[in-house]
C-alpha cells in the first residue's frame, strides 16, 4: 500500500541537503520546520568550492546520481528558481606529467562509456582552445554539459522560493521514541521539545552524533583561495580547470595508484564575478577550520605553473571548510535503519553541491512513497547495521 505523504515533518540543518529537503517537501504542501543549531550555510555548504561535475566520476552509483545531479540543476535554472546562479561551463582535466597522461587516459575512456560527452585535446589544439595554459599542459579531456554553482546562494533560493524561515541557534540533541522504539514521536532542542510526522537529519558532521554515526562519518579537511576580479583572464577560461592530480586526490582513479599524503589536487574555477576559486586540499588531519602557508602557497605555486596569468592577479583571502564523508565512499541517504518515520541524508564529501537538489527530490520521493529520481539503494543506510538514535 502507498504509504500516505505526512502533513508535517521537521528538517535538522540548512545546508544545501536540508534546504533541498525542505524545499521539495514544502512544494508539496507539507508543512515544514528546518532547523539549524547555527544559520543556514553555515558549515561545509558555506566553505565549499561547487563544482557541479561527474568529471571526476567513475562508472557507478555516484557518477549515475552526479548525472542526475547536473541535468536538475540545468532544469531548474531553465525553470528560473537557479536562473543565474548556475553556471552553465565545461570542466577541462589537465594531465602534466607521464603518469597524470596515462591515468586521464583510462579515465576518460571510463567517463565516454558512462554516456559522458569528452573530448581529448593535446598539441595546438589545446593551445587554441586555452590560450593561457603554460607549456606545463600535456593533454586536457574536456568534459562537456558541466557548471558551477555556489552553496551558499542555492540554499539562500530554495528557502527565499518556499517561503522557510530556518530556525536559528536550534541545536537538535537528540530524538524521542515511542514505547515500540520504532518511531520518533520528537525531538529534543536547546529551545524545547518539537513535534511532527517525519523527521529528516541533514546535519553534515552534526548527524554523528545525532544518530550514532561515529564510527561511520569522517571529518575530510579542504583548503581554498578566492582571488580578486581579473575580467580578461577570465574571459580567456574557456572552463574550469582540474589537474589529473586531482583525479588521485580525490580517489577516482582505478586501484594502483596511491594519494599523495596530503591530497592536493588542482582545481582553478573562473567565476561569473570575474574572480578565480583555486582550491585545493583534501586532508584527514589537522585544525579543521585553519589555513596554513604550506597548503596556500602549494595551491598558488600549482595554479601559476598552469596558467602563468594568475601570477599578477592578487589573492583576496584563504578559507577552509570541511567534508563529511561516510567510510565506504558513498554517502548515507534513506530511513534511518529500524525507524518508520526518521530519515537521513548525510556524507556527501565533496559531492553535496553537485547532488544538494537531486538528493532533495529524491528522498521527498521516498518519504511519500514514490520511486526516486535517483537509485538510493546503493545510500541506503542500513548497509551499517542498526543505529543508537535516541535521546
Ligand atoms: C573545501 C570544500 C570544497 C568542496 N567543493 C565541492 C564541489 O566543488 N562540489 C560539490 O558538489 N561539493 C563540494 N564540497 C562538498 C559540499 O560542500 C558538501 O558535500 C555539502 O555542502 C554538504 O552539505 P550538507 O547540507 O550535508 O552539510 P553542511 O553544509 O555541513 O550543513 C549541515 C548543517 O547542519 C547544522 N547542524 C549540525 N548539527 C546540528 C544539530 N545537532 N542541530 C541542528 N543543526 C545542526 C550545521 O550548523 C550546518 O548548517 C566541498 C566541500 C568543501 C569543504
Amino acid at each position: 500500500m502507498q504509504p500516505r505523504p505526512p502533513s508535517s515533518a521537521i528538517v535538522v540543518g540548512s545546508g544545501i541537503i536540508g534546504a533541498a529537503c525542505a524545499y521539495f517537501l514544502a512544494k508539496r504542501g507539507i508543512s515544514v520546520r528546518l532547523l539549524d543549531a547555527s544559520a543556514p550555510a553555515a558549515e561545509a555548504t558555506g566553505a565549499a568550492d561547487g563544482a557541479v561535475s561527474v568529471a571526476s566520476k567513475r562508472p557507478g552509483p555516484m557518477m549515475s546520481a552526479a548525472l542526475e545531479g547536473v541535468r536538475l540543476y540545468g532544469q531548474l535554472a531553465d525553470e528560473g528558481l537557479l536562473a543565474g546562479a548556475f553556471k552553465r561551463r565545461s570542466t577541462f582535466i589537465i594531465a602534466a606529467s607521464d603518469d597524470e597522461c596515462t591515468v586521464l587516459a583510462s579515465h576518460s575512456a571510463a567517463l565516454e562509456s558512462a554516456g559522458v560527452k569528452v573530448e581529448t585535446l593535446s598539441g595546438d589544439r589545446l593551445r587554441q582552445a586555452f590560450p593561457v595554459l603554460s607549456n606545463q599542459a600535456r593533454m586536457a579531456v574536456e568534459v562537456h554539459g558541466e557548471g558551477h554553482a555556489i552553496g551558499y546562494q542555492i540554499v539562500h533560493r530554495l528557502l527565499t522560493a518556499s517561503g522557510i524561515t530556518v530556525d536559528r541557534d536550534t541545536r537538535v540533541e537528540g530524538l524521542r521514541l515511542d514505547r515500540s522504539g520504532q518511531r520518533v514521536t520528537g525531538i529534543d532542542t536547546n529551545r524545547g521539545r518539537l513535534a511532527a510526522d517525519v523527521f529528516l537529519v541533514a546535519a553534515g558532521s552534526g548527524s554523528a552524533s545525532l544518530l550514532g554515526l561515529s564510527q561511520v562519518l569522517t571529518p575530510r579537511k579542504g583548503q581554498l583561495l578566492v582571488t580578486e576580479r581579473a575580467p580578461a583572464l577570465n574571459a580567456a577560461m574557456p572552463g574550469a580547470i582540474m589537474s589529473g592530480r586531482y583525479l588521485l586526490s580525490k580517489g577516482s582513479q582505478k586501484a594502483g595508484y596511491s594519494p599523495p599524503p596530503r591530497g592536493l589536487g588542482l582545481v582553478i574555477d573562473p567565476l561569473v564575478t570575474g574572480q578565480f576559486l583555486i582550491g585545493g586540499t583534501r586532508e584527514d588531519f589537522g585544525d579543521r577550520r585553519t589555513n596554513d602557508i604550506e597548503a596556500v602557497s602549494r595551491i598558488l605555486c600549482d595554479a601559476v605553473e598552469l596558467v602563468p596569468g594568475l601570477a599578477s592577479v592578487r589573492l583576496l583571502r584563504s578559507f577552509a571548510g570541511v567534508r563529511t564523508a561516510v567510510i565506504d565512499g558513498l554517502p548515507l541517504v534513506g530511513r534511518v535503519p529500524g525507524l518508520e518515520n526518521a530519515f537521513v541524508a548525510t556524507g556527501f564529501e565533496g559531492d553535496g553541491i553537485c547532488l544538494g537538489p537531486i538528493t532533495g527530490q529524491s528522498i521527498v520521493q521516498l518519504i511519500c512513497g514514490e520511486k526516486p529520481s535517483i537509485d538510493l539503494s546503493f545510500f541506503d543506510p542500513a548497509r551499517f547495521g542498526s543505529y543508537g538514535a535516541a535521546a
